[in-house]
């Protein structure tokens, strides 16, 4: 059996700032075993009872991952067609083909431009408070899509 698990929570980094949170809104929903949310949340959420209330704090390396260093990269400013580059800035990189991802400005001074292409909760750690709403079976058409339908999941 594939489980489906939804539950509330509160994201919040290790300075205790909200990150993101499901308050107000649908529950996120996930399947088990599907690698659809981070694997230490996903076996931390599947100890847990239906409307169990828990906190569980992910260290970086088993979330996103540390800081890389060669995800930095100095830039010459002649490479920008825009003239007024600000910290915060975000640039979609990539070649001819490839899927662009955001890298943001960290850095400008008069000749080059610092661009981060880590994730932005790259080197964080991660502390989830959470509330499981609600386990259940997975049905069959959700098995077959892959993820899960209602509440939480896809609206067809
Ligand atoms: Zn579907």
């Amino acid at each position: 059996m594939t489980e489906v698990i939804a539950f509330h929570y509160t994201l919040t980094d290790d300075k205790g700032q909200t990150i993101d949170s499901s308050a107000g809104l649908e529950p996120l929903a996930f399947m088990a075993g599907a690698g659809q949310i981070i694997p230490g949340l996903e076996k931390f959420l599947a100890g847990l009872k239906l409307n169990e209330k828990n906190k569980i704090t992910i260290p970086a390396a088993e979330a996103y991952g540390p800081r890389q260093m060669e995800n930095i990269h100095q830039v010459p400013r002649e490479k920008f067609p825009k003239k007024d580059i600000a910290v915060g800035d975000q640039f979609e990189a990539g070649g001819a083909g490839a899927p662009g991802f955001p890298m943001t400005v960290t850095a400008v001074s008069e000749t080059h431009v610092t661009l981060d292409a880590n994730h932005p909760l790259a080197g964080v750690d991660l502390t989830f408070d959470v509330e499981v709403v609600e386990r259940r079976a997975a049905t069959e058409e959700e098995m077959a899509h892959g993820h899960v339908h209602g509440a939480g999941g896809h609206h067809h």
